[in-house]
């Protein structure tokens, strides 16, 4: 066969049946140090690969094989899961890389690092509090086993939180942890429930009752993959940052709505929204620096994010007053350069306060402390690994337990009065 010519062969590449990875997972998703029990590595795959592998970072190899629709599976053993792990790791253990070959060459086609949670002496078993058969909860976390939610049932996941606990919390993680995937969407994002900030770009509104709320709650963060939660990472405060930016409706600004354009901002916490024409997105990793007054000189520089905010970003937070806010600089990106100069402008906190009115409450009145509850939705089992006991150890035990229960309270499996089935819900129980 005659090699396709480049470009053809790109529009391969990116065509939608494509061999890629679109994600993976590990069950169990945590080991703990001097395990000897593997866990098995389950990849989710776009088109129909030749071979899924993972290279491992002892340097031996693991073929995968297929396991359903889209998905190949291999049992990884403990110690390979482990090697290399030391407390610098910080419970994350690095794994290998999954690599898929296909197409007409069989090359490497997607390749991806994958990573296990790692439970060493670092990590306390907190107390655990059984609350019913569906729900378990520690002083940060309420973990509910819920076998029919799914990713986009949010406010089911939040309502459900909101049975265990008072109206006490600004916001609301939910993480869900599923045994399958849901296609398409894994990237955690923040919903606004509630806002009744004046001067951010947003209207007031509140959606606090369809969450189950009595009026507190400010936000959801959703995690739709469980691996994606890391609290001292900085795509944890991006997401909260998300409550208050960036809406604001200054006319550079909008199209790059909810990130930042290309602009001192972008070096933030908060990114960039797409960097035009690469459409590649995330951080922005440029120095600017204006030389006239419709001009900078762009600066391509080997760090990318910081890890802060930026002063606009605390100001819209509501932690810094508007005469600390610098001027900022907004590029109008033209191509993809390293070193250039390209047109841009200088942005004043009046040009925003102009735009938006001044933020209400002020930094001095807003709100700078926040609490938030974690809801851990689990789809076969309730937690486990970490939680540090095995105490339903499978959907199968946990129907045990009810029978059991249900024999105690003298009901009748096929009619209980009550310990009643909730269909995606769990168990009742009636009085
Ligand atoms: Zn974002």
């Amino acid at each position: 066969m005659r090699p396709l010519p480049l470009a053809l062969s790109l529009l391969i590449t990116a065509a939608a049946n494509a061999q890629t990875i679109a994600s993976y997972k590990y069950d169990p998703f945590a080991i703990r140090t001097g395990s000897t029990t593997p866990s098995t590595l389950e990849v989710e795959v776009t088109g129909t690969p030749t071979s899924v592998r993972i290279d491992l970072l002892t340097g031996d190899t693991l073929n995968l094989t297929p396991s359903g629709a889209n998905r190949w599976r291999v049992s990884v053993p403990a110690a390979q899961l482990l090697a290399g792990y030391g407390p610098n790791k910080v419970n994350h253990n690095f794994v290998g890389f999954v690599r898929v070959t296909g197409g007409p060459n069989g090359n490497i086609t997607s390749t991806l690092n994958s990573s296990i949670q790692v439970f060493d002496g670092s990590v306390t078993i907190p107390p655990i509090v059984q609350k019913d058969p569906g729900a378990r909860s520690s002083p940060r976390i309420l973990n509910l086993y819920r076998p029919n939610l799914g990713v986009t049932d949010i406010s089911s996941a939040v309502k459900g939180f909101y049975s265990y606990y008072k109206d006490d919390f600004d916001f609301v993680r939910v993480v869900f942890m599923l045994p399958s995937y849901a296609r398409g969407i894994y990237s955690p994002y923040h919903m606004i429930v509630r806002n009744d900030v004046q001067g951010v770009g947003l209207l007031s509104m509140n959606e606090t009752a369809s969450y189950g709320s009595a009026g507190k709650l400010k936000g959801v963060t959703v995690y739709p993959v469980d691996n994606y939660i890391d609290c001292a990472e900085s795509a944890f405060s991006h997401e909260i940052g998300h409550q208050w930016m960036n809406y604001l409706r200054n006319q550079s600004l909008t199209a790059a709505s909810p990130h930042w354009p290309a602009s001192t901002m972008a070096r933030g916490i908060m990114g960039m929204a797409i960097i035009p024409p690469t459409g590649a997105g995330g951080p922005f990793s440029y120095n600017l620096e204006m030389v006239t007054s419709t001009t900078a000189h762009v600066t391509q520089v080997s760090a990318g994010l910081l890890q802060e905010f930026t002063d606009l970003d605390l100001y819209l937070m509501g932690f810094l007053p508007a005469e600390s806010v610098s001027p900022v600089i907004v590029v109008q990106w033209t191509v993809a350069c390293r070193d250039c100069i390209m047109p841009a402008s200088v942005m004043t906190i009046q040009d925003v306060i102009a735009a938006n009115g001044p933020r209400v409450p002020d930094w001095k009145a807003a709100q700078k402390s926040f609490r938030i509850g974690t809801v851990v939705i689990t789809r076969d089992r309730l937690l486990n690994e970490v939680w540090g006991y095995n105490y339903y150890g499978t959907t199968r035990t946990l129907d045990q337990v009810i029978v059991q229960l249900r024999k105690k309270l003298g009901d009748n499996g096929d009619e209980p009065k009550h310990l009643v089935t909730v269909h995606g819900v769990g168990y009742k129980l009636l009085s």
